[in-house]
């Protein structure tokens, strides 16, 4: 028998896949090797990858268990891909999740306090994987009374730049349900600073889902006690959620300084119109970035942290 399904869990050597969109999640194991064309990657195989399978049933069983799971033969070619790299001069890289059809980036305005900077290096990181990214302003009933105005001025930017931005409060209930229609019937990565919320708004989402317990491992890796910093849940909507541990788990990129406004979309769409190629955006004459900074139509904090960026010799965290 076999087949093709994704990736929803890895523990070791063992794996969990399920033919999405149905949840049905099965063992599987590595035999042999599998080796993807070009890639340094220390685990050749990674939560949403679409793999193919194989399974000899025993006698009369009708589904692979953990006695006798199913083999992953094969990976399919990834749309994208999320890595870390060990250290930072390490060459070799973790692939933590792949295929991701959405990101949900989960920040608060306060408790804990935003860093804009951070918040655009996670941009610039899913931009550089080709990953469309919504930025979920958590907590808003915490703030909206004494801060409105901090509130529109970052929807102002963020807006400006081109990403959704959708409030949520897990406190009133207020954007959940946009939430949950935005991730209706994708893989989708949500992901934040410790503290900003997370679990809570996936138990929002979908009471059934506690992120903090992993249901999966519960009832389909009993006794294996390795833990999966990444996994899919199936959420009620339905849609696939991958958990992420926090955002410092991933986004190291090389990048070289003249790419780094390429991830930048406002920029990008402007920088066309700069008298020199390449521009850098910053003494050159006739800088159409500089100019819709000054203009307005570039925030100054989003040209401040590609600055920053800039100075930083093309490594980011
Ligand atoms: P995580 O570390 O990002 O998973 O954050 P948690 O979901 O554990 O939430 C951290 C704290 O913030 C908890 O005390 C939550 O009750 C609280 N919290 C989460 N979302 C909201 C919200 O929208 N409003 C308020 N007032 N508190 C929230
Ligand atoms: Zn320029």
């Amino acid at each position: 028998m076999e087949g093709e399904a994704v990736v929803v869990k890895n523990a070791g050597s063992h794996y969990l896949l399920s033919r999405l969109p149905e949840w049905k999640p099965f063992p599987a194991v590595l035999r042999g090797k599998i080796r993807l064309k070009g890639s340094a990657a220390t685990n050749p195989v990674a939560v949403g990858d679409r793999v193919t399978w194989e399974w000899e049933p025993k006698t009369d069983e009708t589904d692979p268990d953990m006695a006798n799971p199913a083999v992953i033969k094969d990976v399919h070619e990834r749309r994208n891909y999320l890595i870390r790299r060990s250290t930072n001069l390490s060459r070799q890289a973790h692939i933590i999740a792949s295929n991701i059809d959405e990101a949900f980036i989960i920040v608060s305005l306060y408790f804990p306090e935003i860093k804009l900077p951070f918040l655009d290096r996670i941009l610039v990181t899913c931009e550089v994987y080709r990953i469309p990214v919504t930025i979920v302003l958590n907590k808003v009933d915490l703030y909206r009374g004494f801060a409105s105005e901090d509130i529109d001025t970052f929807k102002r930017i963020y807006e400006g730049a081109g990403y959704r931005v959708i409030e949520t409060s897990v406190r009133t209930g207020e954007g959940i349900d946009a939430l949950r229609e935005a991730c209706r019937g994708k893989v989708c990565l949500l992901s934040g600073e410790s503290g900003v919320g997370k679990s809570s708004i996936i138990k929002a989402m979908d009471p059934e889902l506690d992120p903090k317990i992993g249901r999966i491992s519960e009832a389909h890796l009993q006794g294996k006690h390795t833990t999966s910093l990444y996994e899919m849940y199936h959420a009620a909507v339905p849609s696939f959620i991958i958990d992420s541990p926090g955002l410092r788990g991933f986004g190291l990129v090389d990048l070289e300084k003249e790419e780094i406004a390429l991830y930048f979309p406002e920029m990008l769409r402007v920088s066309q119109a700069c008298r020199f190629s390449p521009c850098t955006h910053t003494h050159e004459p006739g800088c159409a970035v500089k100019e819709a900074v000054d203009a307005g139509t570039i925030s100054a904090e989003r040209y401040n942290s590609y600055l920053g960026m800039l100075e930083e010799d093309g490594k980011f965290r």
